[in-house]
Parts: C-alpha cells; structure tokens; sequence
C-alpha cells in the first residue's frame, strides 16, 4: 500500500503522524511511504532520518495527498486538507467530529474512508488510541494550570504545592479516566490538596485504592461539584462520554461561587468542553478570562510536547495502520470488531452510532 504523512497545519501543532522508526516497520513489510517534506521536523526528524529508512520524501501536500491510499495523521483534517481527499482513500488520524459538523460534511462529501483513533475500542472497552495522549494531557494540565495560577498570567497568585506553613492549593480532577488519573498524579506528585470527582462507582473504587489518604474521590453531582470547585484553585475538566460532545458540567452561573483567580484547565475542550464557557484557544494564546476565572483550552495540548507525544502515539497506533496496510481496509476491520469501531464516516455516511447521535445525522 502507498502511505502518506503530510505535515501537520494546525497552529502550533508539531506532533507527526509516523517517526522514522515506525516508517521502516511499513517498508520492510513492502509498504511505500511518502512524507512530506520537514513533516518530522517538530520531533527533531529531518527529511533524511526518513530517506534513510526507506521513504520518499514529497515536496507538498498536494503530492502526498494524490498519490497516496493511505493518510496517517495526528489532527483532524483542516478544510484545505479536507479538500485534498478522495474517495476510497483511507484516512487514518484523530477526527473528534462530534462537535465538528462542518468538518463531518466535508468528510462525507469526500467520499473517503475515514477510521478515527478516538473511538477505536480494545478487549477491556477502553480506548487505547485515545490513551497516550490522554497520558500526556493529563499530565500536562497539572503544569499549564500551575502555571495559569501564577499572578502575572491572571492566576490567584498561589503555589500549585505551598510551602512549609502556607497550605498547598486546591486542585479538583473532574473526571478520573485517564486524563484524569494523570492530573492526580502529578498533582499530588507536587503535593497539592487532590479531589477528584466521577459518576463511575468502579472508577472511584480504583483511584480511591491507588492513592489511598493521598487525594479525595468523590462522586460528581451538580451539588458535590459545586462544593469543591468553590475552594479550588485549579479545575481540571477530564470527562469523557465516548464519541459524544462533552457534558458542560460547570456553567457561567457557577463561576460566580469560585474564587477570583482560580483556573479552569477544560481538557475536554476535543469534545466541545465541559465548562459553558470554555471556547477553543491555542498554544499561542491558551488562556483567557470569564468572570474573573482563568480559562485554559487547549484542544492539541500534546502538540506541546510533541516528541514525547508523536512517540507515544505511534506506540499504540502502529499495530492498527499495518494491519491496514498488510490486508486492506475492509478485511483490517472484517477481522477485528475493536477496529471497526474507528470507522466514523465512509460511502458519504456516518457510521459511528455516537457521532451521528449527536450531529443528528442518519447511520
Ligand atoms: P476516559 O474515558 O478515560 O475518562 C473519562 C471519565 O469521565 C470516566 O471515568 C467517566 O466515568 C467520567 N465521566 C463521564 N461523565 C461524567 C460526569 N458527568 N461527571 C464526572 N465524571 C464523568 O477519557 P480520557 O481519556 O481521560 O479523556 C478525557 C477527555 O480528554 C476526552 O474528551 C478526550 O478527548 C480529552 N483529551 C483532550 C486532549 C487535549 O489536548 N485537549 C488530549 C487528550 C484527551
């Protein structure tokens, strides 16, 4: 199969849909990759780390695009990118069209193949493209919000861990999935107070057994929910209903019980966010104020750490593409239920059950 990489153009974004090493698997199978050229180069790979490994390296999009079956992405296509597809060609990438009608119409319009990494599923129902960056997210939160809450970015000017005789900060984990479970790691690691709320009974279970006395778990009401965001310093918005736009669990109304200063990191922001007013930022301007609260509302977070990101991610994406690749689309998905799951829009259609819910569209 022909394999194309582009490079990214989403602002800021610096991740790459394959690392050199992962292009070698594709060419020693008997696989053709084309990538465009500086694709690697916000991972530190130069177009030569890919020619010594087998590539043909592509002057523009456009020649990517044409002459490729296979897309391998990061971020969802943009409109001139959209535009590029054709039918039956297979694009392989995050896609998170929930709460994207524009870009699922286009997407339909193009007749393509499109497998999205967030919904593709694994034996213990979990979402094992979805994880690494939500590994990196989670992670990253705890540090944007520290930084938020620093006085001179609008903060409440308050140290994410205190010091010896002034109390540690507040920090409230909406959600104790992934993201979740790797904001409280790192927030506890830096010694914040650590409340995390969910709906999960089981969840809740778990978390409770791994940090023991080290943070809260409690179950998410809107009453609980509003106890603990009325003394937090730092929000962390981590919740997931698969496929589907994120609940807006934190309304304008809300902000009002907060504390002026306080910061909202909305990691959730991919699915359309879970504070009412969170609004898509980027790493060029991440935050701006509500009602005397600190927004943070990154939708590529891991951009920022993209080599770190782009290694992770093709950790847990490479099995799937080859198996694209060795076998073709159909039979890929025939023989794997979990791959199947991916599939969001082919033939001009919406196939995935929780997408079309939620734009309203027919399956
Ligand atoms: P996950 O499925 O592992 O965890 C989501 C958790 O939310 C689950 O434990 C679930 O029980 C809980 N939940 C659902 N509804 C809830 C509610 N009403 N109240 C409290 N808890 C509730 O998902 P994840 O991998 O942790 O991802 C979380 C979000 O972060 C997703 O929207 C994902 O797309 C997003 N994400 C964003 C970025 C970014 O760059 N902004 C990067 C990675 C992931």
């Amino acid at each position: 199969m022909r394999i194309g990489v582009p490079k990214e153009i989403k602002n800021n974004e610096f991740r790459v849909g394959l690392t050199p090493e992962s292009v070698s698997e594709f060419v020693a199978r008997g696989h053709t990759v084309l990538v465009e050229t500086q694709a690697g180069m916000g991972i530190g790979a130069a177009d030569d780390a890919y020619r010594a490994v087998g590539a043909d390296i592509a002057d523009t999009a456009t020649d990517v695009f044409a002459s490729s079956d296979m897309i391998i992405k990061v971020k969802e296509p943009l409109a001139p990118e959209r535009a590029m597809l054709r039918e039956g060609q297979i694009l392989f990438t995050y896609l998170h069209l929930a709460p994207d009608p524009e870009q699922t119409q286009d997407l339909m319009k193009s007749g393509a193949v499109c497998i999205a990494y967030e919904t593709v599923t694994d034996r213990t129902g979990g979402l094992p493209l979805l994880k690494p960056m939500s590994q990196v997210a989670g992670r990253l939160a705890v540090q944007a919000g520290a930084s938020a809450l620093e006085k001179a970015k609008g903060g409440r000017g308050v140290l994410i861990g205190g010091v010896p005789g002034v109390r540690a900060s507040r920090v409230v984990v909406i959600g104790g999935g992934v993201v979740g479970f790797n904001a409280a790691q790192m927030a506890v690691g830096m010694h914040a107070d650590v409340t995390i709320l969910d709906r999960n009974p089981d969840v809740l279970e778990r978390l409770a057994t791994h940090f023991e006395a080290g943070a809260n778990t409690v179950y998410s009401t809107r009453a609980t929910l509003e106890q603990e965001i009325a003394q937090a310093d730092l929000v962390i918005g981590a919740v997931l209903v698969p496929g589907s736009a994120a609940p807006k669990l934190i309304t304008r109304e809300m902000l009002s019980i907060m504390q002026p200063g306080a910061v909202m990191v909305d990691v959730a922001i991919d699915q359309g966010g879970c504070f009412e007013t969170s609004k898509p930022t980027t790493h060029d301007a991440p935050t701006y104020v509500v009602d005397d609260i600190v927004h943070y509302c990154v939708a590529n977070m891991p951009g920022a750490v993209a080599r770190t990101s782009t290694y992770a991610l093709n950790n847990a994406t490479l099995p799937h593409a080859l198996r694209i690749a060795d076998k073709g689309w159909k039979d890929a998905l025939r023989s794997d239920p979990h791959l199947t799951a991916g599939l969001n829009v082919w033939n001009g259609k919406v196939t995935c059950e929780a997408v079309a819910e939620s734009l309203k569209l027919d399956l």
